[in-house]
């Protein structure tokens, strides 16, 4: 170095600058030279000293910038016009962008300067991202600045809200919830289980679940429940657990133990579903469906499953199998009069009286209404049967007292026996129904073994329904008529119509045999709409023609007044033949009285109150007679052919047609006798003053053209 550059030496500058100013450390250079005129000099050159704390401080700023640098928060300064000044790579990959991006941009969100974290929420290429933000002041080259720490906190606040979307949808579970601690402390419930259990939040909090427990289970159920959960697994099983009111609920119960991320045990969860009202209603099915629910006895769906087990039974062992049908007689009629509360008192009776006769082996159902099916197990022979069909009909030889009331009860009874009778169960059944038919047919109160001729008399029944039904289409019915002459004068002063049906093959079949079988199928309703007309058709007919007006009595079935608008029926016929109202009489039997429903009562009334003529057929046959004539305002009444033939031959039979007669004369209503067959009848009946009579001592039931010559003979020779 020469020596006049020196004066240029920068670090030279710097140094003298640096005296001047204050102590400062410098490395000395001298180096000795030599000018060329040979003067030697010495060089001093100061090399400012690296500065120790200088040097530590920008060490330490360096690695400052490096943690800011690498910090997983974002980090960024903002100057006083809300520019970024500073961005570090966390804060930029927050907004997914680089940091020299960031750089001059407005920070653009609000925020106050220092204070604690708040929340913010960005979105970042169409994604919500949460942030978390706390601010600092600080100076940046020298101004008034604001650090803004940024913590990126989408997951946790993601995570969170699940969280809390979890304990709202279990709040609002309609299962009944609570979380204990590990000690069994109840720490959180939900709102149903308040609900299910009647404890209150507050209640249950804190206590613990053995508030909810019931008596009703063994210890070693418990057991068995802590075994489940002890070995960390889920619980699940029916718990019977107490309502804060006392009363036992039943519950489909799990207890989850919880563990945490370390896989400690902290809490159980326990989820509970009331099941009690569910589990009545599966009892209730299904006794319903294999019990009758007034009596508990078995229905016949249980009794069919009975029999069958007990034919294959019988089978295997050799042994006898009784079915019994038992149907109360007249039960129909304590229904109509005492009600229908006394009915089925009756019935329960009736059922423990029976059920006292049962062996284990036996089973009594109830199949229907008052109808009884019977199984005897397990028989010797079939005397065994009658013994016990007697003893049963023996119970009801004591009256039955219900409300107040004696009621005198009977029953029939079919058997029918197996292997005598190779049948499987539904045709047993049948055939014992059929027997227990065949009893009633025969006035009840007794019982009868099934024999074939039974189920070929049914047979034929079913060809009659079949062959009737082609009758009406085929014009096989007729009606007859049969006068009716007052008893005084001798005058015809009408005519009962009577069905007739020529069977093709068959020939003529009485009526006693197709009407009850017209009945049972409801053909009688179609029938019966033929003969109002008919009859209708036929008198106005002979009117025209010039026949004195006498009155022809329509025989109706109950069914008619029951399904049929009869009423309306017979007032519309009438008028559309140009008929007056007492043209016709309808002979009704007593079960119609008995049977008022709603729809008979206005057939009736309409008929009564349009002035129709009533007769009261077999008149002293049916059940309590005097009640139904006091509520059924009929004109005439109809005493029953079997007594009139008893006349003369029985007693009793005449001291009965004395009554009625009486009765009916005490009522103010017409009698006529019907079935008078002799002279000796007609004396017993005017020296009574009966008013008419009919029966074949005056004439048979006569077709149209007959009844017509009958008349005109009758009128020229006027006898009875
Ligand atoms: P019912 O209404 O009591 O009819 C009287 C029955 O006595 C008739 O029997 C008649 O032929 C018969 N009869 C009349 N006079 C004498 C007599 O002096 N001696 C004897 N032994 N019998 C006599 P029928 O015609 O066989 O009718 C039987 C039953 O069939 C009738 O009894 C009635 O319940 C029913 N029936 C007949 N026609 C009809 C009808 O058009 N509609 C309905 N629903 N039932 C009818
Ligand atoms: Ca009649
Ligand atoms: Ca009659």
């Amino acid at each position: 170095m020469r020596a006049r550059d020196l004066g240029r030496s920068t670090e030279c500058a710097v140094a003298i600058q640096a005296v001047d100013r204050c102590v400062c450390k410098a490395d000395l250079e001298v180096s000795i030279i030599t000018d060329r005129v040979g003067r030697t000099f010495a060089v001093v050159t100061l090399v400012k000293a690296p500065d120790l704390e200088q040097k530590r401080d920008s060490q330490e700023s360096a690695f400052a910038h490096e943690i800011i640098a690498r910090a997983s928060d974002g980090i960024l300064a903002i100057d006083k016009t809300g520019a970024i000044v500073f961005c570090n790579a966390a804060a930029a990959d927050l907004f997914d962008r680089v940091n020299t991006e960031m750089i001059g941009t407005p920070f653009g969100f609000p925020f106050s300067k220092g204070g604690d974290w708040t929340s913010l929420e960005v979105a970042v290429n169409g994604e919500p991202v949460y942030l978390d933000m706390k601010t600092t002041p600080v100076f940046w080259q020298d101004q008034d600045a604001t650090l803004v720490t940024l913590r990126d906190v989408t997951q946790r606040y993601e995570s969170e809200t699940i969280a809390a979307m979890h304990l709202e949808a279990m709040d609002a579970s309609a299962n009944g919830i609570f979380v204990t601690d590990t000690t069994g402390q109840i720490k959180w419930v939900n709102r149903a289980i308040s609900r299910i259990s009647g404890y209150s939040e507050d209640e249950l909090i804190e206590s613990e679940p053995g508030l909810l427990k019931s008596d009703a289970h063994e210890s070693h159920f418990f057991e068995e429940m802590w075994d489940t959960i002890g070995a960390g697994r889920t619980w699940q099983g029916q718990i019977v657990n107490r309502h804060k009111d006392g009363r036992f609920y039943t519950a489909e119960q799990s207890i989850t133990p919880i563990n945490d991320n370390a896989g400690r045990l902290t809490h159980y969860v326990a989820i509970q579903e009331d099941i009690t009202e569910r589990l009545k209603a599966q009892t209730d099915l299904v006794r319903l469906a294999g019990f009758d629910s007034l009596t508990d006895l078995p229905n016949r769906n249980l009794f069919m499953d009975r029999l069958d087990s007990a034919l294959d039974r019988a089978t295997r062992a050799n042994r006898r199998v009784a079915v019994m049908v038992m149907d109360l007689d007249h039960f129909k009629d304590v229904n109509n009069t005492l009600g229908h509360d006394v009915g089925d008192q009756l019935i329960v009776t009736v059922t423990e009286r029976i059920q006292r006769l049962m062996r284990n082996t036996d089973t009594m159902s109830r199949l229907g209404g008052d109808e009884f099916g019977i199984l005897l197990e397990d028989l010797e022979d079939t005397n065994a049967a009658s013994r016990m069909v007697r003893c049963i009909l023996e119970t009801f030889d004591a009256p039955i007292e219900i409300a107040d009331r004696v009621v005198k009860m009977t029953a029939s009874i079919g058997i029918s026996v197996y292997p005598e009778d190779k049948a499987d169960p539904l045709n047993l059944l049948r055939h014992a129904e059929l027997a227990m038919y065949r009893v009633k047919s025969d006035g009840g109160q007794t019982f009868q073994y099934f024999d074939q001729a039974m189920d070929d008399e049914i047979r034929t029944r079913v060809s009659l329904e079949r062959d009737l039904r082609e009758a009406i289409k085929n014009e096989e019915l007729w009606l007859a008529y049969q006068a009716q002459v007052n008893l005084e004068t001798g005058a015809v002063i009408g005519a009962e119509a009577l069905l007739r049906w020529n069977h093709p093959k068959l020939g003529f079949v009485p009526p006693d045999e197709f009407i009850p079988v017209a009945e049972a199928s409801g053909l009688i309703l179609p029938i019966g709409d033929w003969i109002i007309e008919e009859i209708c058709r036929q008198t106005a007919s002979w009117r025209s023609a010039g026949m004195a007006p006498i009155q022809i009595g329509i025989n109706v079935s109950g069914h008619q007044f029951e399904h049929r608008e009869l009423g309306a029926q017979v007032l519309n016929q009438l008028e559309e033949c140009g008929l007056d109202i007492d043209a016709v009489d309808l002979e009704i039997t007593e079960t119609v009285a008995m049977e008022r429903t709603d729809h008979v009562t206005r057939n009736v009334d309409q008929l009564v109150e349009a002035g129709v003529s009533i007769s009261m057929d077999d008149f002293g046959t049916g059940y309590s007679s005097l009640s139904n004539l006091q509520a059924f305002p009929v004109r005439r009444l109809k005493i029953d052919g079997s007594f009139v033939s008893g006349i003369g031959e029985d007693q009793d039979n005449e001291k009965i047609v004395e009554a009625v007669i009486g009765l009916g004369h005490s009522l103010g209503l017409t009698v006529i006798a019907e079935g008078v067959e002799t002279e000796e009848q007609v004396a017993f009946l005017q020296a009574r003053q009966c008013d008419e009579i009919q029966g074949y001592l005056v004439s048979k039931p006569l077709s149209a053209a007959d009844f017509e010559a009958f008349l005109s003979s009758r009128t020229s020779a006027p006898s009875i």
